[in-house]
């Protein structure tokens, strides 16, 4: 069997801290959680007989809030399901990503590590609940580099309140100096359940977002960094494997707490409740994807890619050819050149992402 998804996505949901704007599935950890969660974790991850993947990501929460013990279980566990061309990623936090936890990553063959950062301004990171400084994050990214990681992705948000322009553009010259492959960069989004829905934060105004996105798309490209995703850059095409999955709209496994995946046509998202979780009632919504939302899905994970994607590769999947599929609304579009139709490929231009989506609203 070929089409058994080649990605998997295992969470980890405990932090050492909770940041102000997070609405991801997170716990504080406790070690007394930690055992019983990685049980049933295993169990989650075997009960889908996964033969090999070509691309593996631990995310959190945070990895490397675990001991250890407990994050070498689980990360060798897991080795056994890598093909021989893989990408293996960890997530991890300034904090607690140790001499110790980059020592087991090497030994397991983590190849990919991505390190939560988000600012570069002590005093906004004490603000947002971060728990480290911007010294902090040279010395890891150092500490990382010497045990021989040379795929590294930072990430970054930008859009905080009384954020100013300079500030961004001080954060990315940090940025820029740690001389790394990979930026991920987001605006701030205010998430219900998150500390700062409750405080009331607002988020930055659409036309202040989109001219700090462009000082980024700007500053980022003129030093060498290619946006190939509507939110990330990369130098020398070390380009996030795992995260393309997503974006070409693959299927994927998704296990752990909270987690999401897209497997045989079904998309689910696990339980939040970790007693549920640790009874073994893993999957608490899933439903088929229906062909119309199979399109939008397309569309909306696609479009979000510089390069869009191939018509022929549209045309087998949905029947039809996309410029025939869309005729009577597309035109508009070409008009003014927000989309590109080439013989190949379908694509948003630079304006095109800005307005996505508007543009994918008057198509579907
Ligand atoms: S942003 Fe990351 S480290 Fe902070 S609370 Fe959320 S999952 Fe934990």
């Amino acid at each position: 069997m070929t089409n058994k998804p080649e990605s998997l996505y295992i969470h980890i949901p405990f932090c050492d801290h909770i940041c102000k704007y997070c609405d991801f599935t997170k716990l504080f950890y406790f070690e007394k959680y930690e055992k019983e969660y990685l049980d049933s974790l295993i169990t989650e991850i075997e009960h889908y007989h996964i033969n090999r993947v070509k691309t593996l990501y631990f995310g959190g929460g945070t990895p490397t809030s675990l001991s250890d013990e407990g994050f070498e279980r689980i990360l060798s566990f897991a080795t056994q399901y890598l093909e021989d061309d893989y990408e293996f990623t960890v997530e991890a936090n300034v904090e607690n990503l140790t001499e110790s936890k980059l020592s087991i990553m090497k030994k397991c063959g983590v190849n990919r590590i991505s390190i939560g950062v988000q600012s570069t301004n002590d005093k906004l990171l004490k603000e947002i609940g971060r728990n480290h400084s911007f010294e902090d994050v040279r010395r890891v990214v150092s500490l990382a580099k010497a045990q021989g990681f040379d795929n590294i992705n930072i990430d970054l948000i930008y859009g905080f309140k009384h954020q100013s322009a300079r500030q961004l553009k001080k954060d990315l010259k940090n940025f820029i100096e740690l001389d790394i492959d990979h930026i991920s960069i987001y605006s701030l989004i205010v998430e219900k359940g998150s500390i700062f829905y409750s405080q009331g934060v607002k988020e930055q105004s659409e036309g202040a977002s989109r001219r700090f996105y462009e000082i980024i798309l700007k500053t980022l490209r003129k030093n060498g960094y290619e946006r190939y995703e509507i939110s990330n850059f990369a130098r020398n095409k070390k380009y996030s494997r795992h995260n393309m999955t997503y974006w070409k709209n693959r299927e994927y496994y998704g296990c752990g707490l909270g987690a999401s995946g897209f497997v045989s046509g079904n998309r689910y998202t696990n339980t939040k409740s970790l007693t549920e979780y640790n009874k073994h009632n893993f999957v608490k919504e899933s439903e088929k994807v229906s062909n119309k939302d199979s399109l939008e899905y397309y569309l909306i994970t696609n479009f979000r890619m510089e390069q869009g994607f191939s018509r022929e590769e549209f045309k087998q999947k949905f029947g039809q050819d996309f410029a025939e599929m869309f005729k009577d609304k597309i035109n508009k579009f070409l008009l003014s050149n927000l989309l590109v139709i080439t013989p190949d490929r379908v694509k948003l231009n630079d304006d095109g992402l800005l307005l996505m989506d508007f543009v994918i609203l008057k198509l579907i």
